[in-house]
C-alpha cells in the first residue's frame, strides 16, 4: 500500500487559517485516526490528502512522490462518507462494480472483485437488492466495500460510523479493523469519539485550531498527553483539572494538576501514601458497570473519582481521595503546557 507524508501542510479559506503547518509521516499499512473536536480541520486535512481540496502552501507525498499538484482521479484514494452515498437506483452488486466499470476493467475482472468485495464484507446474499432494501450497517458495508474494491492507494474514511446506532458502531469498527488488518491497507479515519479512535488506531493524530496536538499510539496519548487539551479530550469521564494551591503538597499557583477519574479512589481510613491526596464532600455514587463513579465537591469544585465497592460510602461524608505519583499530571495554567 502506500505511506503519505504531509509536509508543512497549511491551508486557509481567504484569509482565514483552517490548516496551520501540519506535519505527519504515515507508514505504509497504519490505520491513523484524525481526532479532535468539530471544526479543528479533520475532514479538511482528509480532503487535502485525496485531492479534493488544494493546500495554500507545504507538501504532500505518496511514497515520497511529490502529488501536491495530481488531480484527486489519478491519486488512486477512496474516500467512505457518513452517508454512504449509494446510488439509490442500483443495485448494490452493481454500486460495487461502478469504480471498476468508470476504469473500464473487463467484466470478467469486475465479477471476480465483487466476488471479493462481498465475500470479505458478508454481502454475498444482499447483491441483488437496492440500497434502500438494507439496513444502515449493510449500507455502510456496501459502501467500503466500492471503496476496496479497486485496491485502492489508501482508504480515507470521514466519521463513517455516525449515522450508526450505538450497538453497530460497535461491532462495525471491529469489522473495519480487521479488514485493514488483513488487507494491510493505509487507512486515514476522521472522527470526533475519542473511544472510537483509541480502539481502533495504531497512532492518533490528535488535532485542535487547525494544529496536531500530539501525534502517538493510543496508550501513549492517554498517558503521557502533550498538554492540557490531549489530556481533556482523551478519556472518559473527562481528567479532573485543579489549581495547584488546592492539592495536598501545594504545587503552587499558575499550574493545575491533572488526575483521571479512574486513577483516584477512596484511600482507607488510616490513609497514608506517598501520591496524591484530596480531601471532600462526596455528593454523588453513580453506579457504571465494573465500577463507581463518585462526584466529590472539593472547594467549589466537583471531582471525579472511582471506586470498585461502594457499600462502606455514606454521602455527605468526608472522603479523602488518593492517585498514585505517577497518574498525576501538572500543567501551566496559562499555556496548557504539560510541565
Ligand atoms: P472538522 O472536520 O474538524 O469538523 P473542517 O475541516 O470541516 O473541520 O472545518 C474546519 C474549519 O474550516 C471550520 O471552521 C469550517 O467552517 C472551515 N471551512 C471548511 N470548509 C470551508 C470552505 N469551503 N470555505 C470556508 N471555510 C471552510
Amino acid at each position: 500500500m502506500t505511506s503519505i507524508n504531509i509536509k508543512n501542510v497549511s491551508k486557509s479559506y481567504h484569509n482565514y487559517a483552517v490548516l496551520k503547518g501540519l506535519n505527519l509521516d504515515i507508514r505504509d499499512g497504519e490505520f491513523i485516526s484524525f481526532l479532535g473536536p468539530s471544526g479543528c480541520g479533520k475532514s479538511t486535512l482528509l480532503f487535502c490528502i485525496a485531492g479534493l481540496e488544494d493546500i495554500t502552501s507545504g507538501s504532500i507525498l505518496f511514497d515520497g512522490r511529490d502529488i501536491t499538484g495530481v488531480s484527486a482521479r489519478d491519486r488512486n484514494i477512496s474516500l467512505v462518507f457518513q452517508d454512504y452515498a449509494l446510488y439509490p437506483h442500483m443495485l448494490v452488486r452493481d454500486n460495487l462494480a461502478f469504480p471498476l466499470r468508470q476504469q473500464k476493467l473487463p467484466e470478467e475482472t469486475i465479477r471476480r472483485q465483487i466476488a471479493w468485495a462481498a465475500e470479505m464484507l458478508g454481502l454475498e446474499h444482499v447483491l441483488d437488492r437496492l440500497p434502500a432494501e438494507l439496513s444502515g450497517g449493510q449500507r455502510q458495508r456496501v459502501a467500503v466495500g466500492r471503496a476496496i474494491v479497486r485496491n485502492p492507494a489508501a482508504l480515507l474514511m470521514d466519521e463513517p460510523l455516525s449515522n450508526l446506532d450505538a450497538g453497530l458502531r460497535v461491532k462495525t469498527r471491529t469489522e473495519i479493523k480487521r479488514l485493514q488488518r488483513e488487507l494491510r491497507m493505509t487507512v486515514i479515519f476522521v472522527t470526533h469519539d475519542q473511544e472510537e479512535a483509541m480502539v481502533l488506531s495504531d497512532r492518533i493524530a490528535v488535532m485542535n485550531n487547525g494544529i496536531v496536538q500530539q501525534f502517538a499510539e493510543p496508550m501513549t496519548i492517554y498517558r503521557e498527553p502533550a498538554n492540557q487539551f490531549v489530556a481533556s479530550f482523551i478519556g472518559s469521564p473527562q481528567m479532573n483539572f485543579l489549581p495547584g494551591s488546592r492539592t495536598a503538597g501545594g504545587h503552587g499557583d499558575g499550574r493545575l494538576v491533572g488526575v483521571r477519574p479512574h486513577d483516584l479512589t477512596p484511600l482507607p481510613d488510616a490513609g497514608g501514601t506517598d501520591g496524591f491526596t484530596l480531601t471532600g464532600e462526596l455528593a454523588l455514587i453513580e453506579p457504571a458497570g465494573p465500577v463507581h463513579y463518585l462526584d466529590v465537591v472539593v472547594g467549589d469544585q466537583i471531582v471525579k473519582a472511582t471506586c470498585n465497592d461502594p457499600a462502606s460510602l455514606r454521602l455527605g461524608e468526608r472522603l479523602t481521595l488518593g492517585a498514585p505519583p505517577n497518574a498525576v499530571y501538572l500543567f501551566d495554567r496559562e499555556s496548557g503546557a504539560r510541565i
